[in-house]
């Protein structure tokens, strides 16, 4: 039986309507929290995603369609969250990916990733930071990448953003370091840093190398450029470290940006 750890609990996943989120969402709901989700997609993808969390044995949960590329809609969400209860834990997931060479990246493109990946996280963790430092408890988990402590060519904003967000973390993780207590649990910021995760977010790059519409090829290709591993993981895997991080007995892990990348970063 899972262990309702979270019962009580109040957390805000951003980008939950799909991949890591979703699965972020439903294991949160699964350790008995309260779930508040965001993200994009059309009437019946936000109900299937909210219907999964509550089957999952969410307390509840509901929906924010901000869209983050705009900070006057996340104050709107952040301030409709705040208004149902504090927020023990933030899970900022959303995120967007647009490869070409830098040369040729589209300034509007530039500014939407830097906003959605790296900008939206600020505004998120400013409104739900000092909060969790009143209450001696909290959990911030960035959903950041290996392209936070590594680049990869035709990626430059996704990776100036990550290593931004991996950096903006560590400033955070600072500032609390010293709120709460063992006892509490204290109050934590840190980075997942996934390589390869089987969501739609890299189907393009999949399809961008499947020999005649083969997807098995497209993969094979993805992983053997950087995963030794030669293995994709699964959204429930990056979501259960995201579960173990908010654990009390995880306070003292802080600042960090944890790898799940099947070498990719040790080479
Ligand atoms: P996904 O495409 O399955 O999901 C992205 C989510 O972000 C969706 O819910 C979408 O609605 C939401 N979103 C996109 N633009 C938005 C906007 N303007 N406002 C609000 N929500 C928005 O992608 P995923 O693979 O699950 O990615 C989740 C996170 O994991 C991202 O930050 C991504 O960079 C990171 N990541 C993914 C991989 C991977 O291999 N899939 C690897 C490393 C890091």
């Amino acid at each position: 039986m899972t262990d309702r750890f979270l019962e009580g609990r109040s957390v805000l996943v951003t980008g939950a309507t799909s991949g890591i989120g979703l699965a972020v969402a439903e294991a949160l709901g699964a350790a008995g929290a309260v779930v508040h989700i965001n993200g994009l997609g059309a009437g019946a993808v936000v109900a299937a995603a909210l219907s999964a969390i509550r089957a999952a044995g969410a307390l509840d949960a509901t929906h924010h369609d901000a869209d983050l590329r705009d900070a006057a809609a996340i104050r709107a969400m952040m301030q409709a969250v705040l208004a149902t209860g504090p927020i023990d834990v933030l899970v900022n997931n959303a995120g967007v990916q647009h490869t070409a060479a830098l040369a040729d990246m589209p300034v509007e493109r530039w500014d939407a990733l830097i906003a959605i990946n790296l900008s939206a996280c600020f505004h998120t963790m400013q409104a739900a930071l000092p909060g969790m430092a009143a209450r001696g408890f909290g959990r911030v988990i960035n959903i950041a990448s290996v392209h936070g402590l590594v680049a990869s060519a035709n990626k430059a904003p996704y990776v100036a953003a990550k290593h931004g967000l991996i950096g903006l973390s560590k400033v955070a993780a600072l500032e609390m370091a010293a709120q709460g207590s063992r006892d509490s649990g204290g109050v934590t910021v840190n980075c997942i840093c996934p390589g390869w995760v089987e969501t739609p977010l890299i189907e393009p790059q999949i399809s961008a190398r499947s020999v005649g519409g083969d997807r098995e090829t497209g993969i094979r290709a993805l992983l053997s450029e950087k995963q030794p591993s030669l293995r994709l993981t699964l959204p429930s895997e990056i979501a259960a470290l995201a579960v173990w991080l908010c654990r009390r007995e995880a306070h003292n892990i802080n600042g960090a940006a944890l790898p799940v990348d099947g070498g990719w970063t040790a080479q």
